[in-house]
């Protein structure tokens, strides 16, 4: 049964890194709480504590006692703000963002917005029981636009449905614009084709006015209706302009055709510009088409994330076995899986043996032994034993749904850099109006030999070619192809500015214990002083150990067990972080931990200090026994260091990175495995809050420090770099704290991060100056600036061609991201 209960608690009040131990430290004391972790950033605590012992009011009324403002929470499935993901329709382009961010951020408890104009999403996130899904509903159907139901990780299949839905929609309108527009051109350039000749100008005026039409208002509804939108909210964006491009010219050529005398001699027949009505409204749908197909393409990883979600569980029930749908499966069910099987959701073994995949989870491709009280995760794949598990998380709590969820909401978040082209972007179709409108009074009124006709070209080429489009798609789907990517190698990215914080690392700082090295450390030597034994030093030590969850802790009391000691009972126990140990056994004071407490203490070590040294020379961790201020024995610890410690830092340092080792441990055994591993810059003997000082000094030197550690002790340091680290902790709570999640064990991961975010960042930078590049070469241009020179006037069907054309190369930039991605981890396979 469940004997532990998670509570997040908002605090109020923490103002540093020292704040987050104290308030660590004291939940620790509290009798009944396991686990406690605080993040100051999010001012959240995270406490894991056993109902029967105590209550949130216990925990909330310590925190004030600490000197704090506890905001009681809720349970942490129920956290007290959350997130609700729900997909947006008819947003066009960087303009509509703001709007649609603006409208919601108005709505009662919500806190913040993020919305994606690639994937169409938007993420709020609010106060759980403030805000009502209808209130978001009217909220957007209000700004003008809709809402097209909640993002249900189980249930993308429906998003995907209606993104199919839509494409199909878009390929028919552009196939129905190009075949229409070919009759149109043919028909507004009459003279070009012979076989016209006989045809009175007027009957062809009257097809081609009937033929442009159905393009201008249904083909171009989408735009239209999207501009009239606009107007009602005072506002305008991307359908502004196509609209009043297209139907500038539209309008023209209808009068042309119908009052010729207004524009020609009676008798004559005026241009007419129904082809560029026809072309502009068609190229720029075939731009969106093609830009939705590419889009559909950056959310893959999601896809894939979310069709790796089992679909059948075996439930034992009643004694019997039944195969029910795994989202229908309870905590504390017990679920036989057979061999071969997905595991359909995570939980613990309660009997039998087998070995698990779980490859997809943590990118290890060694298969996990798994036996009975060994945790297993959902959508991991069982090998060749049988056994049966309990249920201990389910559906949208499952380690699987976590990564799902985080790293949908890394692809909807914005990278600081969107703003800067968010802002740009609104500004812009102002801006592009008034131009526009310049460019036709000069045309028409200021130069010699006006031409109405010429200037309306004009016109419409700078509405047509200026818009923003491919502004707005710049950032977010190179951040979707980017952190899509990262899930499927195992790094896992919070958000766009995460991102884009992390390609500016310049210091990459590792804890020793459990990060560099394997967190497994063995006893290998014990030496007792002249009037001790061995087994004497180590049942004492273990008898002191036996509570503490540190990992010398734990092989010290392995080892003792190994060897059948039996503990002593410990009084007055206390343990200090980064220091030790200690405690009452029998009548004696007794201490364990840190050759520092030799010092501090004035503990003279006589003849063992040289032993000491010669050990931690080799990269071993010695703790010593003290009783009664006398040193009484030194227990030598190894631990190995990652198999892949070695690479990773070589890739760093090729990287021009500066590596930096942080350890509590003794100062000879630190620079023993900074040597062994190639590591210059190393600091030991730290206590934890030194490493938040060391961390801050780095950065005070200006270098952008990332904190890569093991997330369970470290969170303080990894909130507090730039960029925090949490390795091998995929299916843990980690996340909370980092920045990135390494899934697994494989520090290589590390510089791959820092690369990946990097070559993200290149492709964000590259498709912004294209997408500006389009828009302010091609706007002079069309304002005709090159006419006096060359006689060059843009036609608004160029126009239309490149503007569809910035769209989709910027979308296409950030899909070759993912093929150069995918090129490099072949070459490093
Ligand atoms: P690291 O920085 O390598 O992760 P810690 O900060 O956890 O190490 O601990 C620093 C040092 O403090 C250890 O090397 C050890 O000497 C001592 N120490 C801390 N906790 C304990 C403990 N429970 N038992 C013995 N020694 C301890
Ligand atoms: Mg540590």
């Amino acid at each position: 049964m469940k004997s532990e209960t998670k509570a997040v608690i908002e605090i109020k009040g923490m103002s540093c890194a020292s704040c987050v131990l104290k308030v660590e430290k004291g939940l620790k004391e509290l009798g009944g709480v396991k686990e406690a972790s605080v993040n100051i950033s999010t001012e959240k605590a995270i406490v894991e504590y056993d109902p029967s012992k105590l209550t949130e009011k216990d925990i909330t009324g310590k925190i004030d006692e600490l000197g704090y403002q506890a905001v009681p929470g809720k349970d942490l499935h129920d956290s007290a703000s959350r997130k609700t993901t729900f997909s947006v329709g008819g947003m066009t382009c960087a303009a509509c963002v703001r709007r649609v961010e603006n409208a919601l951020k108005e709505l009662e408890g919500v806190t913040e917005v993020s919305v994606n104009l690639a994937s169409g999403k938007a993420t709020v996130t609010h106060a759980s029981e403030l805000v009502e899904i209808t209130a978001i509903e009217n909220a957007l159907k209000e700004a003008g636009y809709d809402f097209l139901g909640l993002v249900d990780s189980r249930r993308e299949d429906a998003a995907g449905e209606a993104r199919e839905l839509e494409l199909r929609n878009l390929k028919r309108k552009v196939a129905v614009g190009l075949g229409l527009s070919i009759f149109v051109f043919m028909g507004s350039m009459q003279s070009w084709f012979p076989f016209l000749d006989s045809v009175p100008r007027r009957v062809v005026l009257y097809i081609v006015f009937a033929l442009t039409t159905p393009v201008v208002f249904w083909v171009g509804s989408h735009f239209i209706r999207g501009a009239l939108n606009a107007v009602s909210h005072h506002t305008s964006d991307m359908n502004t302009l196509v609209s009043v491009g297209a139907l500038s010219a539209y309008l023209y050529s209808s009068v042309a055709t119908f009052f010729p005398h207004f524009f020609a001699p009676r008798g004559t027949f005026p241009h007419v510009y129904f082809d560029g009505a026809a072309m502009i409204i068609t190229l720029v749908l075939l731009g969106k088409y093609l830009e939705a197909k590419a889009r559909g393409k950056t959310s893959e990883a999601i896809k894939r994330l979310v069709n790796m979600q089992p679909r059948m569980a075996r439930v034992i029930r009643n004694g019997q076995e039944i195969d029910i749908p795994a989202d229908e499966v309870k905590e504390g069910d017990l679920i036989r899986v057979r061999p071969g099987e997905k595991i359909p959701t995570d939980g613990v073994v309660v009997s039998g043996k087998s070995s698990v995949d779980e490859s997809m989870l943590t990118g290890e491709s060694m298969p996990v032994g798994k036996g009975e009280g060994d945790e297993i995760f959902g959508a991991t794949i069982n090998g060749s034993g049988t056994f049966v598990f309990r249920a201990t998380r389910v559906g949208s709590e499952t380690a699987l749904a976590q990564i799902i969820r985080l790293v949908e909401e890394a692809q909807g978040s914005k990278a600081p850099i969107q703003r800067v082209a968010d802002r740009v972007a609104s500004v812009f179709v102002p801006v592009v109006l008034s131009v526009a409108v310049i460019t036709f009074v000069v045309w028409n009124f200021l130069v010699p030999n006006p031409l109405f006709s010429r200037a309306l070209l004009n016109f419409v080429s700078v509405l047509v070619i200026a818009c923003p489009c491919a502004m707005g798609l710049a950032t977010p789907t190179a951040i979707m192809v980017g952190t899509g990517l990262g899930a499927e190698s195992g790094i896992l990215i919070k958000s766009g500015e995460s991102l884009e914080k992390a390609c500016r690392i310049t210091t990459v700082v590792f804890d020793k214990t459990g990060t560099l090295t394997m967190g497994k450390p063995q006893v290998t030597d014990i030496l007792p002083a002249a009037d001790k034994n061995p087994d004497e030093i180590l049942r004492f030590a273990a008898s002191l150990e036996s509570v503490s969850e540190h990992p010398l802790a734990e092989a010290i009391v392995k080892e003792a067990r190994g060897k059948n000691l039996e503990l002593s009972e410990v009084k007055h126990f206390e343990s200090t972080p980064g220091i030790g140990v200690a405690g009452v056994i029998g009548s004696r004071k007794v201490f364990l931990g840190s050759t520092r407490l030799l010092e501090s203490k004035d503990i003279d070590p006589g003849n063992m200090l040289q032993k000491i040294e010669k050990l931690t020379g080799q990269g071993k961790t010695c703790v010593v026994l003290v009783e009664d201020s006398r040193l009484s024995g030194v227990i030598a610890l190894q631990d190995k260091p990652r198999e892949s410690a070695r690479d990773a830092i070589s890739a760093l340092e090729k990287m021009r990175l500066k590596v930096v080792l942080l350890t509590g441990d003794n100062k000879h055994t630190g620079d023993a495995i900074g040597r062994a591993l190639g590591i210059k810059h190393v600091f030991a003997e730290l206590m934890p809050e030194d490493k938040l000082v060391k961390i801050d000094m780095l950065r005070g030197n200006g270098e952008t420090v990332a904190m890569v550690g093991d997330g369970i002790n470290d969170a303080p340091a990894l909130t507090k770099a730039d960029i925090g680290m949490a390795i091998g902790a995929g299916t843990d709570v980690a996340i909370e704290a980092s920045d990135i999640t390494l899934i697994q064990d494989d520090l290589r991961l590390v510089p791959r991060a820092i690369r990946l975010s990097s070559e993200t960042m290149k492709t964000i930078k590259q498709n912004l100056f294209w997408a500006f590049f389009y828009n302010s070469l091609g706007i002079p241009i069309a304002a005709g600036v090159l006419y006096p020179l060359w006689g060059i006037l843009l036609n608004p069907v160029f126009a239309a061609a490149a503007m569809a054309m910035s769209s989709v190369s910027v979308v296409s930039n950030s899909l070759r991201l993912r093929r150069k991605w995918s090129r490099r981890a072949e070459k490093l396979s």
